[in-house]
Order: C-alpha cells, then structure tokens, then sequence
C-alpha cells in the first residue's frame, strides 16, 4: 500500500511539473484537480487534461456606434498556437467564432531598420496604443523617445473610462504601453507610477513588489486616489463606488492556477466597474502565453490558451449584451515559431513544434473583431499594428462628440 501511495504521489508531482514548469495559469477549475485525493494513477491522468470551453457562436450587434472597446491580446498568441489548441481541443476555439478577421504585421522600428530580427511586447503595445511604430524596449514614446499619446489618455481625453488587465506585472510591457511613457520596459516602478499620474480607473495584474518597495508608488495612490488592494476577496467586494482601483494581487508574475483571481474573474470585475454612459476602453492580456512558449512548453501553454479563450467566451457575452461594444482579440507578435506537421493530431502537438528557440517570430498574427463597427477593422486581408490604433481613434472619434 506504501508503495502505491509513492507512485501514484510521484505521479502527480511529475505531472503537476510537467506543466509550464509549474508556472501555469490555469483558471478554470477543471485544470485544477491534478493533486486528487483517492484517485488511482489511471483517474489521475485522466483528469490531468486541458479543458476548454465549449464552441458556441455570439449574436453580437455590428451596426451601432462605438461606446466601448474591449482590447484582448494573447501575448505571443500567434495563429499556429491558435489552431494547435484547436487540434488538441477538437474543436473550434471560442476566438474562432468571430467572423470579422484579418491578419497583422507586428514588426517594429528595430526591425526596420535592421537593429532586431523581430519586435518585444513594448514596441508592440506602443504601436497598437499609439499607432506610432518604435523601437523595442519603448513604452509609449517615439523613435527619438519623445512621448505619444496612450490610448488610455486618448479614452480619457473623450471622458471615457480605462481599464488595464493581465497575469503579469500590472506594468508590464503590454499595459504600460496602453498608459505610460518609457525608454525601457524594465522601470517598472516609474512606469506604475505614471500610469496612476495618466489615472487609468481599473489596473488588476501581478507586480504587488512595485508598490510595496516604493514609498513613491504608495503616495501616488494616496494622491491620485486610488483604493489599493491585493486579494481576491477584495476583489469581489468593490463597487462602483470603487472609481479608481489598483489590484495587485501575487508579488511577482501572476503564474499557476494557485493565484487568483483569474483572469475571468479579474475582466468580469473590471466590466462591472468601467461600464457608464460615456463608455469605456478596457485591455486584457492573456501574459503567461508568450512566457510558456519562450519556454517551449506545450501543454503549459495550451493551458494558457484555454484560460485566455474562456475569458474571450465571457467577453463576447457581455458584449452580446451590450450592444455599442467592440470586441478585438489579436497578439502582440508570434512566439515559438509554432509549427503544426500536416495531417496533425492531439498526439503531435507537443514541445517539437516549437522551432525559434523560445525566441518571437515576424510572423504575422490573426486580428478578430466583433461587435460594434468591427467589420471595418477587418477590411483589408492584411494590416499593421499601427492600424489597430488608428481605427480605435477612428470610431471613437465618430461616437464621442468632444
Ligand atoms: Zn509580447
């Protein structure tokens, strides 16, 4: 009987590391149940599955005006992890119901000019904020490091509010780059406290070191008067008397499921909190992506996916009930230079179709838009990332009278 308890113990700590080396987010509950109590070793494996949400399709109005825009970038989510989830799911992801798609270019000014093979996550974000392309490594400012306008003080600028969600630090590159004005990515504090100064109205994310070790950070809350929390359950308690909240709920990254809330729950939270009449512009990051897949880590990733698709599934329905919202789902750039061998099963989607050595790729990446004047977005077969920026102007500008 010993012997028994060890092997099947043995089995579950192989399995629960055998994901994302342990650093997982899987949010759903079902991902969850890979240390069972009685279960035998046969049960264990079973249930050490990803599970997805199932496909369903949306009836979301396109016609309105644009009150709204929910911004959702799969870190690194390029096409081929895309459609590697949907050979191990066996079926269409939820992402994959949206009809109004295009592709996008993501390469940025290093790029252009010979100095990188591919973008970071900073330039990236820079580029779908501002619609100006920079080098990587820059947050929110040009070339020559003179700062743009974020789409969050664009938002500002139209009275609406501004939201900033994700897994990883909550200024991390691709939310700083939606508020803040950096030469690099890695000024984490200064980058948080200038997105408090921008005054974004819900940041939920990971990075909680930013604020404890800066007496600076702390006052910047204090003054710009933002209520600071750092556990689920004060998550769930805010209300809309709550107008400016900044959430940091795990010191570091927000990595495996043990971290809550998840991302669903963070987004669902943030809707609740941003919507008004003047509308809203909201981002949401599914982050650890991209880290799974620099890590060459297949299943860790197709876990990412499927917590990032089961947000994508609680946005689409609140939109669908709220006529006016325009909903993009795209990424930032490729990573892993995923590969998919022909005729495909669940069986051959493993860590070999990962072929850059962790590294992003110039591959271009799937835009999806639904919702509110989303086929306009979609009208060309191809668009760059400046593009996405542009027209969140655009519309917003038709529906918001200054
Ligand atoms: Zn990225």
């Amino acid at each position: 009987m010993k012997k028994l308890l060890s092997i099947l113990l043995s089995a579950i700590i192989v399995s629960s590391f055998a994901a994302c080396t342990n650093n997982t987010d899987k949010s759903s509950s079902e991902v969850q149940t890979t240390v069972a109590e009685e279960t035998t070793v046969a049960e264990e494996l079973e249930t050490d599955k990803v599970v997805w949400v199932p496909y369903k399709e949306y009836n979301l109005d396109e016609d309105s005006e644009v009150k709204n825009i929910i911004l959702m970038i799969g870190d690194g989510m390029g096409e081929n992890i895309i459609k590697a989830s949907e050979i191990v799911k066996g079926d269409k992801l939820v992402m994959s119901s949206i009809k109004n798609q295009t592709h996008v270019t993501t390469y940025s000014q290093s790029v252009a000019e010979g100095k990188a093979e591919f973008t970071d996550s900073a330039a990236s974000a820079t580029a779908i904020s501002t619609g100006v392309k920079t080098y990587n490594q820059y947050i929110g400012v040009d070339a020559e490091g003179n700062p743009l306008e974020t789409i969050c003080e664009f938002a500002k600028k139209l009275d609406m509010k501004t939201g900033l969600v994700d897994r990883h630090y909550v200024s991390h590159a691709t939310p700083a780059g939606m508020a803040a004005h950096n030469t690099y990515r890695g000024n984490y504090r200064p980058i948080l406290r200038d997105m408090l100064k921008t005054g974004v109205d819900v940041m939920f994310g990971g990075g909680e070191q930013h604020y404890k070790s800066s007496k600076g950070t702390q006052s910047d809350v204090e003054e710009y008067g933002y209520k600071y929390i750092n556990d689920e359950s004060s998550l769930l308690a805010l209300t809309k008397d709550d107008s400016k909240v900044l959430g940091m709920f795990s010191y570091d990254n927000m990595k495996g499921a043990s971290i809550k809330p998840t991302l669903t729950t963070m987004t669902s939270k943030a809707l609740e909190l941003l919507d008004n009449d003047k509308g809203f512009f909201l981002m949401v990051e599914g982050s650890n992506i991209d880290v799974c897949e620099a890590d060459e880590d297949m299943q860790g990733t197709l876990e990412q996916m499927q917590s990032f698709d089961q947000t994508v599934d609680y946005v689409l329905n609140w939109a669908q009930d709220n006529p006016g919202t325009l909903v993009i789902v795209t990424a930032d750039h490729e990573t892993g230079g995923v590969k998919i061998p022909e005729n495909a099963t669940a069986d051959d989607i493993n860590d070999s179709c990962f072929t850059s050595e962790g590294e992003h790729t110039n591959t271009d990446v799937l835009l999806m838009a639904s919702g509110a004047q989303s086929a306009g977005i979609c009208k060309e077969d191809l668009i760059d990332n400046t593009d996405i920026a542009k027209y969140m102007r655009k519309v917003l500008n038709e529906s918001h009278d200054k």
